[in-house]
C-alpha cells in the first residue's frame, strides 16, 4: 500500500537514521496538534509547522461527538475541554432532524460537546507542546522530497528542514497531497453557503417570526442570537464560486433579501466566512514516507459536524503505528493499516454526509423522504443506527474474523483503580485480564499488564490497542500472544 516502485519503502526496524526530526507535520489544525501530542507520547522528535501567525479569526462553534470526547477521556485532556465548552445533547445531528438521543447509549460521555474551533485548536496545541512538540507558527511548507532515509521538507521562505515521515495535515487545499500527486476524487460543490456573525437592525420578536418559518424548508438558514446583539447568521449563497476569500457584507444582505423577504438590517459584521459541500476522498493515505490526514485527506459538507471528529481519529489511528514504525518495533504492515483502517471510515463518514445533504434539499421529493426517515427514527433501532454511525461509537474496524467486540471500542467501564480510560492515558497497549492468569511477557514494554476480575466485561480477557480498538478477545496465552505479535511485534526478551 505504501510500497510505490521507485519510492522508498522503510523496512520495521531498519529505520534509525539520525536525522534533526523523526516526524514533520504540515498544519496545526485538530489532526496536527493531536497527531503531534500521540507521537510525542511515545517520545518520538515532532515539529510541526504551521502557516498562519495568528490563531484563526472566526469563532464557527464546532461539536465533539461520543468518540472523540471519549478519546480526551482517554489522555486526561477532557477536564480541561470541558471547562471551556458546552455539554448538549448527542441527539437531533442527522440531517439536523429533530429526535432525541436513544435511551441507554453505551457511553460514559453520552453527550455532544459544543466548543468554538479557535479554543479547542489552541489547547490541543497547548497539549502537545506540554508534551514536548515543538511548534512552529508562520512556517508555510512549499515542497519536499524523499529519499531512502527521510524526507527533505522546503519552507516557503527557502529553509530546508530534515525529518524521517512528514505527515500533511494541512487541511482540505493540502498543499502535501498534491505535490504529492494524490488523487483527490469525488464531487465538486453543488451549493455554498454564507456563515458570519453581526449585528441586525430588528427586535428579536420579528427574527424569531420569520426565521421558524424558513426553516421548515431551508435547513441551510438561520440568525441565531450569539450574546451582546451579536447574530450568528447562516444563509444560502447566490451560487458556487469556489473561492477561498470571504464573502462581503454585501452578499449576505442579498441572500437574506432573496430567501426572507428582508436583510433584518444587518451591519457590523465580527467575521465572515463561505463553505462548500464538495466531497471529496484522497486515494492513498501514504506514499513512501509522506502521509495524509484530516481533511488533508477527505472533505466533506459540515452536515452532522463530523470534519474535526474524522480527523482526530484519524490522528488516533496513526500516532501509535507512525512511533513503533520509528521505534522499529513495529510488525511489517503496520503502518499500511492506517489506510485500509480509516479509509472506508472517511468514505462512510462522505456518504452519510451525501445522504444529509440529499435530505437537506428543498425539492418536494427530497422533503418527502425526510419526512419519512423522520417518522423511521421513531424506531429505536433506526434512531440507534444513524447517532451511533454520527458519533462513531458504532465504528467496528475489519480485524478479520472474531467475536463482536475485536474491532470495536470499549467503553468507560469501572475498573479497580478507577476507569478504564484513566488507564490509557500514557498511549500503551492495554491488557486487562478478568482470569488474572494471563501475562503481557516481553511486550511489557508496549503493553501494560491490568487484572480486575470484578471488571464489569462480557468477555474473560481483551487487548486494546493504544488508540483504545480491541485487538484480542479471549483467555488463552498462546493465542495472546500471537495478537501481541501482530500489533506489537516480536517481544523484547
Ligand atoms: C461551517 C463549518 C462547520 C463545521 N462544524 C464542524 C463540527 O461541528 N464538528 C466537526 O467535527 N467538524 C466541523 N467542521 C469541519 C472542521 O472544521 C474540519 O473538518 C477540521 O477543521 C479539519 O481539521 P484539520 O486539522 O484536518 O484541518 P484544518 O482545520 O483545515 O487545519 C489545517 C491547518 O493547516 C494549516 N496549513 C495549511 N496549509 C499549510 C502549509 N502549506 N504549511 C503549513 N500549514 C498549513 C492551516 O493554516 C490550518 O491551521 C465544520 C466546518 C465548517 C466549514
Amino acid at each position: 500500500m505504501g510500497d510505490v516502485p521507485g519510492l522508498p519503502s522503510p523496512a520495521a526496524g531498519t529505520d534509525r537514521a539520525p536525522l534533526p526530526f523523526d516526524v514533520i507535520i504540515a498544519g496545526c489544525g485538530p489532526t496536527g496538534a493531536v497527531l503531534a501530542a500521540e507521537l510525542r507520547l511515545h517520545d518520538v522528535r515532532v515539529l510541526v509547522l504551521e502557516k498562519e501567525t495568528e490563531p484563526v479569526s472566526f469563532v464557527r462553534i464546532v461539536g465533539l461527538h461520543i468518540r472523540s470526547i471519549e478519546l480526551m477521556a482517554m489522555r486526561g485532556l477532557l477536564k480541561r475541554i470541558l471547562e471551556r465548552g458546552r455539554q448538549r445533547p448527542a441527539g437531533g445531528f442527522f440531517a439536523a432532524i429533530n429526535k432525541p438521543a436513544p435511551e441507554g447509549l453505551d457511553s460514559a460521555y453520552a453527550y455532544l460537546l459544543g466548543i468554538p474551533q479557535p479554543v479547542i485548536v489552541h489547547l490541543l496545541e497547548e497539549h502537545a507542546i506540554e508534551l514536548g512538540a515543538q511548534v512552529r507558527h508562520g512556517c508555510a511548507v512549499a515542497g519536499f522530497e524523499q529519499d531512502d532515509e527521510g524526507v527533505t521538507v522546503e519552507l516557503a521562505d527557502g529553509e530546508r528542514l530534515r525529518s524521517r515521515y512528514l505527515v500533511g495535515c494541512d487541511g482540505g487545499r493540502s498543499t502535501v497531497r498534491k505535490l504529492l500527486g494524490v488523487g483527490f476524487p469525488g464531487e465538486p460543490s453543488r451549493t455554498e453557503t454564507l456563515m458570519g456573525e453581526m449585528e441586525v437592525g430588528v427586535p428579536q420578536e420579528e427574527i424569531t417570526a420569520r426565521v421558524a418559518g424558513i426553516r421548515e424548508t431551508h435547513q441551510r438558514f438561520w440568525l441565531r442570537p450569539f450574546g451582546e446583539g451579536v447574530y450568528s447568521v447562516v444563509v444560502p449563497a447566490a451560487g458556487v464560486s469556489d473561492r477561498a476569500e470571504p464573502p462581503t457584507l454585501e452578499d449576505f444582505k442579498q441572500q437574506l433579501r432573496t430567501i426572507a423577504g428582508t436583510d433584518f438590517g444587518v451591519h457590523s459584521p465580527r467575521w465572515v466566512s463561505r463553505f462548500g459541500d464538495a466531497t471529496r476522498l484522497a486515494e492513498r493515505y501514504r506514499v513512501g514516507r509522506v502521509l495524509l490526514a484530516g481533511d488533508a485527506a477527505h472533505i466533506h459538507p459540515p452536515i452532522g459536524g463530523q470534519g474535526v471528529n474524522l480527523g482526530v481519529q484519524d490522528a488516533f489511528n496513526l500516532g501509535w503505528k507512525l512511533a513503533a514504525q520509528i521505534h522499529g518495533w513495529a510488525p511489517e504492515i503496520l503502518l499500511d493499516t492506517y489506510q485500509a483502517e480509516r479509509h472506508p471510515v472517511a468514505a462512510d463518514v462522505l456518504d452519510n454526509t451525501r445522504a444529509q445533504m440529499e435530505l437537506s434539499s428543498t425539492e418536494p421529493g427530497a422533503q418527502a423522504v425526510r419526512r419519512l426517515l423522520t417518522e423511521l427514527m421513531d424506531f429505536d433501532e433506526v434512531n440507534r443506527h444513524l447517532i451511533e454511525k454520527i458519533t462513531a461509537i458504532g465504528l467496528r474496524y475489519d480485524f478479520g474474523e472474531g467475536p463482536d467486540l475485536l474491532g470495536r471500542r470499549l467503553s468507560d467501564i469501572a475498573v479497580k483503580q478507577g476507569t478504564l480510560y484513566g488507564l490509557l492515558h500514557r498511549g500503551r497497549g492495554l491488557l486487562l485480564d478478568r482470569t488474572e492468569c494471563l501475562t503481557v511477557g516481553g511486550w511489557s514494554d508496549r503493553v501494560d499488564y491490568f487484572g480486575d476480575s470484578t471488571a464489569v466485561l462480557d468477555v474473560p480477557c481483551v487487548l486494546l490497542r493504544p488508540d483504545g480498538y480491541v485487538g484480542w478477545v479471549g483467555d488463552d496465552q498462546q493465542d495472546l500472544d500471537n495478537h501481541l505479535s501482530r500489533w506489537f511485534g516480536k517481544p523484547a526478551h
